[in-house]
């Protein structure tokens, strides 16, 4: 993926060479890091179970920078900042286009555990979308992950598809989207709840896709094999992939994600149209047929 050099968002907070204020969380963190680790976005039933609550103020205030970034950091600094502007771009001029003003979320760059408006959260969550802050939070050792899964420069896209997710999620926010499904969760089951949580990430890798199709039309950054090792991703954080791996078998009722052909098909229909009047069938179509 070409990115260097390219312009960056003022919207990136990184919060790494702060010092943290609790260690607590940190254990359960590294537990259950396997399990969780490569999912795109936090489910919400594990975020209930694992952010905690009680902790007020404004999230990060008070902290100040305990050392100079590395040049790792730097560069995933770089990296984030850069994409998140990307993301700013194309998404001020999508709603422009149908009359309405973007307003672009902020995103913070934490190690080990932040805290957020929807609590404080150990890295093991995975990269979210705090709805409450309008934040994304993003510990880029997740990163790591995926490079060593797919090689250096070939994961960049894949990491810039992670990005595009959570913004597809900030997204949905705007257009109430979760507001949708946060209203069916007081009444439906947790089965039935499930399948709007399978919508509404299918939707932000959708998102993520529609994304892509715009930025590259833009800033032209993606590279032969971008696309393949996106998809390789996608394919990968898959609910019946990662169930399989973690239990030996699938449980279709407790999907949450999507299952790795369906995110792959949503990600893919996505970048291939850009067509945004979409968002509203993968709402209104039959479950079955996603
Ligand atoms: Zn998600």
């Amino acid at each position: 993926m070409k990115w260097e050099g390219g312009e960056e968002s003022s919207n990136l907070e990184d919060r790494r060479q702060m010092g943290p204020r609790t260690r607590a969380l940190g254990g359960i963190g590294a537990l259950i890091v396997l399990i969780v680790g490569l999912f795109l976005g936090v489910d919400p039933e594990k975020l209930q179970q694992f952010i905690g609550r009680g902790q007020g103020g404004r999230p990060g205030a008070g902290q100040v920078r305990e050392r100079p970034p590395t040049p790792q950091e730097e560069r995933t600094r770089r990296f984030a900042a850069t994409i998140l502007r990307y993301t700013e771009v194309v998404w001020e001029e999508q709603f422009r286009k149908v009359g309405e003003r973007y307003r672009p979320p902020h995103m913070v760059l934490f190690s080990e555990q932040v805290r957020t408006g929807c609590g404080v959260a150990p890295s093991a969550v995975g990269p979210f979308y705090c709805p409450a802050d309008r934040t994304v939070y993003l510990d880029p050792t997740f990163f790591d992950e995926l490079e060593r899964k797919l090689g250096g420069s070939r994961a960049e896209f894949s990491q810039a598809y992670v990005i595009a997710h959570e913004i597809g999620h900030h997204v949905q926010n705007l257009l109430g989207y979760s507001e949708i499904v946060e209203r069916k969760r007081r009444t439906l089951s947790k089965g039935e709840y499930n399948q709007w949580s399978v919508r509404l990430e299918l939707q932000a890798d959708y998102l993520a896709g529609v994304w892509a199709h715009y930025g590259q039309k833009k800033f032209n950054f993606i590279e032969p094999g971008d696309i393949e090792a996106a998809i390789k991703s996608a394919n990968a954080i898959g609910d019946d992939r990662l169930q399989r791996r973690a239990t030996g078998f699938v449980s279709p009722e407790n999907y949450t994600h999507g299952t790795s052909a369906q995110r792959v098909k949503w990600f893919r229909l996505g970048l291939q149209t850009g067509d945004l009047s979409k968002l509203k069938e993968i709402f209104e179509m039959p479950y079955g047929a996603l």
